[in-house]
């Protein structure tokens, strides 16, 4: 995957959004996507930059974009951005050039563009895109590997993983941005040495730290995505967490996978971190350790061994309802490179279209927990607590094995190259309520 990197990158340029220089996510080099409405506006496509939200709607209006620019701002104005993600790279682009130039110092767009700018705070964040399907891969080894040897100590990892990215189809129904309330669900229970299984709201929540892909360009139906293409075909990232509920997977997993344990809700951060934001942060998929197979063929592409995996630092952190009545600061629970991926995120999109699946514009695709070799690298408390057997302390004195109700969950991503700004995608939260009477 190549993606050019132009003048938006540039580590000098800033803008005239004071509040943008310094910003820990979105400084003039990021200009991430989303949806977002204030007042008593309809939802619209905006760019983040600072502590500022830029109308897409409003600046498609106001003459000051032509060309492919202003045909992608025009599919950015209504309550999903699907049809500017459908318009692919070039598009997308082109807008990014057009943004970035208007809104840094030394151009006299200023006096024009700053009525399209909403303070972030005022505004509310929509799902960025209508969601047709969601899929959820398994490609952080570690996690796998730690799971694994939970469910199935004499064999972690299966004898396909190598050769595979494993997947399965997750539900798109609920998938909601940042801040929905995670209400704790309720699900078949089974304890290994009970009898029968029980309804019962889940005792197990858990939280899985992943990636969210947004799919651009789809493929037609009957038609495989060349891995060496595969790049054109992903719109950028978001945070993604895979809300899980352990007991009730336990218990229903076998034989086709998850279903209720983990359709209940998943939940995004809102910004879209575009492919053409990511570019300078690229780096060499790890090699496989000796002795692994290698890829087949469709698999494996010269050009995404050498830059298909991303330099991300991911973190996590928890903040229980006592904490925050006491003012104490979150707990982080983990943090670690998103490198932690077996399979790049092109072989997941060659993979998963191989037999002629068609992916569509606003499709997301998990990549999977992403959990490093070490247990402050872990992205799930299965993991941090074995299996519920260890319980991680809080400030407090509180000890968590899984979430409880109250606790904020909260997900963040740096991307940091030396020499550039770094840029990051916003926080990816939820708080725990109880569950419903059943
Ligand atoms: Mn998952």
């Amino acid at each position: 995957m190549t993606v050019a990197i132009d003048e938006t990158h540039d580590p000098a340029r800033t803008s005239w959004v004071a509040s943008a220089q310094g910003h820990p996510d979105f400084p003039i080099q990021n200009l991430p996507l989303g949806v977002f409405s204030n007042g008593n506006g309809a939802p619209r496509g905006g760019i983040a930059i600072g502590d500022f939200i830029l109308d897409l709607a409003a600046l498609a209006r106001s003459g000051l974009l032509d060309g492919a620019a202003l045909q992608a701002a025009e599919a950015a104005s209504g309550d999903t951005l699907n049809p500017l993600l459908a318009l692919g790279t070039a598009p997308r682009r082109a807008l990014r050039r057009s943004v970035s130039a208007l809104l840094a110092r030394d151009r006299p767009h200023r006096d024009a563009v700053a009525p399209m700018l909403h303070p972030a705070h005022t505004c509310a964040l929509h799902l960025p895109a209508r969601v047709g399907d969601y899929t959820d891969f398994y490609v952080g080894i570690h996690h796998a590997t730690n799971v694994g040897l939970l469910f199935r100590p004499d064999n972690p990892l299966l004898p396909n993983y190598k050769h595979v990215p494993i997947g399965y189809h997750g539900r798109a129904s609920s998938v909601r941005v940042s801040g929905t309330p995670v209400l704790r669900p309720h699900g078949q229970l089974k304890a290994p040495d009970a009898v029968a299984p029980t309804l019962a709201a889940t005792r197990r929540l858990d939280y899985e730290l992943e990636l969210g892909v947004w799919i651009g360009t789809g493929n037609l139906p009957g038609s495989a995505i060349p891995i060496e293409e595969a790049g054109e075909y992903v719109a950028g990232l978001s945070l993604l967490n895979d809300w899980s509920a352990r007991d009730v997977q336990a218990w229903e997993y076998q034989p086709l996978g998850p279903f209720l344990a983990k359709n209940f809700l998943t939940t995004v951060s809102p910004w879209i971190v575009t492919a053409e934001a990511l570019a300078p942060f690229r780096i060499a998929q790890p090699p496989r350790p000796e002795g692994d197979p290698a890829p087949l063929p469709y698999l494996l592409d010269a050009g995404d061994q050498a830059q298909g995996a991303l330099a991300i630092t991911l973190e996590v952190t928890i903040s229980s309802e006592r904490m925050r009545a006491e003012g104490r600061a979150p707990l982080r629970l983990s943090r670690g490179p998103a490198s932690n991926m077996y399979w790049t995120i092109a072989q997941m999109v060659a993979h998963h279209s191989v037999n002629g699946c068609d992916l569509n514009p606003g499709d997301l695709l998990g990549t999977g927990t992403i959990s490093g070799p070490t247990r402050d690298t872990f992205g799930s408390l299965l993991e941090l607590s074995r299996g519920g057997v260890e319980p991680v302390t809080l400030p407090t004195g509180e000890t968590r094995a899984f979430l409880e109700d109250g606790d904020l969950l909260s997900m963040s991503g740096r991307m940091e190259t030396e020499g550039l700004v770094s840029i990051g995608f916003g926080p990816c939260t939820g708080t725990v309520e109880p569950a419903r009477k059943s």
